[in-house]
């Protein structure tokens, strides 16, 4: 039996977060009614001429710039010519020979070990139409297709990675890792279900210590983080079986079926020169000037992995809860301005992570899109340390907050809420609950202490949580003694 390693590098397509498309000022808003969002320039009609969008080259030097590449001092435009109903002006403007940027590289982590990935370039391009296949998720056996260019022309980056990867479960960390950063830094919403952010992968095996690569092959139509990793493990596994029977590996294009989980052969593997690449004459290169990459240099925020580094190290938190807390800006941004206003740390970090993060999942909604502040969550926190609520009843109002965006301190007033702490009150709820209960208050009586747990927690279900649970213990102890 062979040992086989595997060989993966990765093509990723990026839907850059512009208002306007790549090179004509249509809209770029995803949903609107198909073929609404055209012109002239993005439908290929003759005569017509392209004007490279700023915001878009801005954007990839930013990505750039987090992936550790070399940005170029020259780069072109290339036309890259094939025919396909999505593509109406029958050639792609890309980048070819001289890309934005390259020899760049991230660090991610699997299964706690690091490993670095190259990052062989980024370049700007368009994207396509999108084809509908009526009754098929593909072309073949579809009744009918329809097209729609309003995706025609939206600002593109491809960023291509080194045959760095050794495995499917690298291949879905690499990705995660890098929609976490595109997202960070705001030039790309990358969700993959919506195609925002699209991977496309070419595999190969060799024997274990052989120096030449294997015959690759390239695999589509992964929507999913979950897709990635079950396509390159089914590609990987079909390769070893032909290989082991004494086959051979055919350079071609795969489609991954995401319900029987498997590869299907689409078309032999185009090779460069059948795109006949030519510089685009109706584009002036991008020589980005140093003062404007500085600039851009400047809008970036600090990384997640460096923000957890801090969150441990300032916050005292464990690994997991820093990672959580920077998983978006917003979130980081929240859980820094409450700390600011609220001594303990780890307590607002609990809340953010179990209640405000359970509401936000089951709502669909992100912490920047609510109606609450850092400053609401720490004034609350405070009330539970006065003793004016309790923790149990700090759910409630929470709740209330988000439902209503009311004041901590209206909500706590309107439903009656604080903490009751005269001892007289507490005193009437008691004598209810010992009336209440004869057997129970028998059984401590005659030296079963435990069943005073019990007791507690009837006048904590009388006082719906407002009398503090060992100022309850204390007097029912000195009621029955
Ligand atoms: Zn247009």
């Amino acid at each position: 039996m062979t040992n086989w390693e595997t060989i993966i590098g990765l093509e990723i397509h990026a839907q850059l977060l512009t208002e306007s498309k790549m090179f004509c000022s249509c809209s770029t808003k995803f949903g609107a009614k198909p073929n609404t969002n055209i012109c002239p320039v993005c439908t290929g009609q003759p005569g017509v001429l392209p004007v490279t969008n700023k915001k878009a080259i801005a954007l990839a030097i930013k990505t750039a710039i987090i992936l550790n590449c070399k940005i170029e001092k020259t780069s072109i435009f290339a036309r890259k010519n094939y025919f396909y109903p999505d593509l109406p002006k029958d050639f792609q403007i890309s980048q070819y020979e001289l890309p934005l940027a390259v020899n760049g590289f991230i660090d991610i982590e699997v299964e706690g070990v690091k490993k670095r990935i190259g990052i062989t370039r980024v370049h700007l391009e368009e994207d396509a139409g999108k084809l509908v296949h009526k009754g098929s998720a593909r072309i073949m056996g579809a009744g009918e297709s329809l097209v729609d260019y309003n995706r025609t022309g939206t600002p593109l980056m491809e960023i291509v990675t080194e045959p760095d990867i050794r495995s499917s479960l690298e291949a879905k960390v690499f990705m995660e890792t890098l929609q976490h950063l595109l997202q960070f830094i705001g030039v790309c919403d990358a969700k993959m279900e919506e195609g925002s952010l699209r991977c496309d992968a070419n595999i190969s095996i060799r024997p274990e210590g052989a120096n030449k690569f294997g015959t690759k092959t390239e695999v589509k139509n992964m929507n999913s983080f979950r897709a990635v990793a079950k396509a390159l493990e089914a590609e990987e596994k079909r390769h070893k079986e032909v290989l082991q029977e004494g086959g051979k590996i055919i350079q071609e294009t795969r489609f991954f079926d995401d319900i029987a989980e498997t590869t299907i052969g689409m078309r032999s593997k185009e090779s460069a020169h059948d795109y006949r690449y030519f510089p685009e004459p109706d584009l002036v290169p991008i020589e980005p000037e140093h003062a404007w990459i500085e600039e851009i240099k400047k809008t970036i925020v600090e990384l997640p992995t460096k923000k957890a580094e801090r969150f441990e190290k300032d916050f005292e938190l464990s690994k997991a809860d820093a990672e959580f807390l920077t998983s978006t800006p917003a979130i980081a941004d929240f859980f820094e301005n409450c700390a600011k206003h609220y001594s303990k740390p780890k307590i607002a970090a609990n809340w953010i992570m179990g209640d405000l993060a359970a509401y936000l999942n089951a709502n669909n909604l992100t912490i920047d899109k609510i109606d609450f502040s850092p400053l609401k969550l720490a004034e609350m926190l405070g009330l539970i340390d006065k003793g004016t609520i309790s923790g149990k009843i700090a759910k409630i109002v929470l709740a209330e907050i988000l439902k209503t965006g009311k004041n901590v301190q209206d909500i706590i007033k309107d439903l009656g809420l604080t903490q009751i702490s005269d001892e007289s009150e507490i005193n009437n709820i008691i004598d209810e609950i010992i009336n209440n209960n004869p057997k129970q208050v028998a059984e401590f009586k005659s030296g079963k202490d435990p069943v005073i747990m019990f007791l507690v927690g009837q006048v904590m279900k009388a006082s719906k949580g407002r009398v503090k649970p060992d100022m309850a213990q204390e007097l029912l102890r000195r009621a029955l003694s």
